[in-house]
């Protein structure tokens, strides 16, 4: 019995003309580096300018409307230009993609073309700003504060670990505007243009604010933003003035894996089982090693897994299926399914699985090495583990506390 789905004629024809577009307009020479920390802003202007022309065509985001820049097109469209950007190595836009569900689902059509439409034309770019330095699990908490000030309003506070790649064009999130409410009725959500960051001076063309880089261990540019006595218009805020949290909702479901993912790919998997056929000296494959075998088995079935779990997602999100407990699923599951292939990749290869990108002897350039870097990272990156296992227990109904999906841009046009 064949269970494969073929793409259609007329998918494939648009396959064809991804393909081939992909290949005239990107130059040859132009290649992602295996390791993040060898990415360079001359190589993120050299990307920004590919992406503005996927952005004319609609294909940086194309399921998102017309109106604002998007192409309008399908999930299944989505699918075939992600497998093909995958195929030639174009790296997916440079924008936090939690950030654009709470512009879309929460912003005046004033607001959607003034912030909305140069993102997913590839103009600006849009970084995620939550964590302060004194916690990000309870993001209920934010400290930083948003005071009015006439048509302004004037921001004060500090935030760590705002990952990004090259230059934002703004930052988005929660300042508490009303310090006398209660908890989740006492924030904002505001959007911050960032005119011209200078990331040796920290300066960013705004008084007020700076922007300095943390070098994590994993190599992804993650940010300490500071903001002293910032000053915004009135209408940079998604949202009433202490609907906030609500507003930080809609981004959590998307953070917490609420779209899940046209077409995932896990490179690891894919280098190892390649590995498996490679021949040690005797004449042997290493995949022949019964023990080898087990492990790399594990990892494949594991990968397995999380490649249907997010497709499911993707799936629901396309047709519009309000997502409770299955994105959460997929997040935990993928990242603690990740760690876990790691741990099989080194049994497999051993040390020699840590050799960097720039050691000749490396296995496949060095991608295993930034990837058991990358993903102990990830375990905290968007609320962390545990907090994916409080919500997903919520959503459940295991909880105290029963919680109901926020608004996503699928569920909010339903
Ligand atoms: C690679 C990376 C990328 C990131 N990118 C961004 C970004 O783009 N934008 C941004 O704003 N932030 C970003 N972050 C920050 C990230 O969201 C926070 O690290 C995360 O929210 C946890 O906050 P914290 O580190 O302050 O830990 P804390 O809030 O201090 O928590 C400490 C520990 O306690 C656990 N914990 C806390 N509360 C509970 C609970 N109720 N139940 C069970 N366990 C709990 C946490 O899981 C954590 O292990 C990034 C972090 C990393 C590592």
């Amino acid at each position: 019995m064949d269970f494969s789905l073929p793409y259609t004629n007329e998918q494939e024809t648009f396959r064809k003309e991804v393909r081939s577009w992909l290949a005239e307009n990107v130059p040859s020479d132009l290649k992602d580096p295996v390791d993040p920390r060898d990415f360079t802003i001359e190589l993120n202007e050299r990307w920004r300018e590919v992406h503005k022309e996927l952005g004319k065509k609609g294909w940086l985001y194309p399921t998102f409307p017309k109106e604002y820049g998007g192409g309008g097109l399908t999930g299944d469209h989505e699918t075939i230009i992600t497998e093909e950007m995958n195929r030639a190595g174009v790296p997916e836009n440079f924008t936090s993609g939690n950030t654009l569900p709470p512009m879309q689902v929460w912003g005046s059509d004033e607001q959607k073309q003034k912030f909305l439409k140069p993102i997913v034309t590839g103009e600006k770019t849009v970084w995620n700003k939550l964590t302060e330095p004194n916690g990000g699990a309870d993001l209920a908490n934010v400290q930083g504060t948003a005071v009015k000030d006439g048509d302004e309003w004037v921001l004060n506070g500090e935030h760590v670990y705002v990952s990004g790649r090259g230059k934002p064009g703004f930052l988005l999130g929660p300042m508490k505007t009303d310090p006398d409410a209660p908890r989740h009725r006492n924030l904002g959500y505001f959007i911050i243009p960032v005119p011209d960051w200078n990331p040796d001076t920290g300066s960013t063309g705004l008084d007020g604010l700076s922007i300095y880089e943390m070098n994590l261990i994993n190599g992804h540019d993650q940010h300490n933003i500071v903001l002293n006595d910032v000053r915004i218009p009135g209408d940079n805020l998604f949202g009433g003035e202490t609907q906030g949290w609500q507003v930080a909702g809609t981004t959590m479901e998307s953070e917490h894996g609420g779209r899940g993912k046209a077409f995932p790919i896990d490179t690891p998997v894919e280098n190892l089982v390649e590995h498996l056929g490679d021949e040690n000296s005797d004449g042997t494959t290493v995949g022949s090693d019964p023990v080898l075998q087990q492990s790399a088995m594990t990892a494949v079935m594991e990968s397995h897994v999380q490649n249907v779990l997010l497709r499911r997602v993707f799936w629901m999100y396309q047709n519009k299926h309000e997502i409770s407990w299955h994105s959460g699923v997929a997040n935990v599951h993928g990242r603690e399914s990740s760690l876990r292939i790691e741990s099989r990749v080194r049994e497999v290869y051993g040390p020699h699985a840590l050799l960097n990108s720039h050691d000749p002897d490396a296995p496949h350039g060095g991608q295993h090495e930034v990837n058991a870097r990358n993903r102990a990272g990830q375990n905290h990156a968007g609320g962390s583990t545990n907090i994916g296992k409080v919500v997903l227990a919520r959503r459940i109904g295991i909880s105290r506390t029963i919680e109901r999906p926020a608004p996503t841009p699928s569920t909010a046009s339903a």
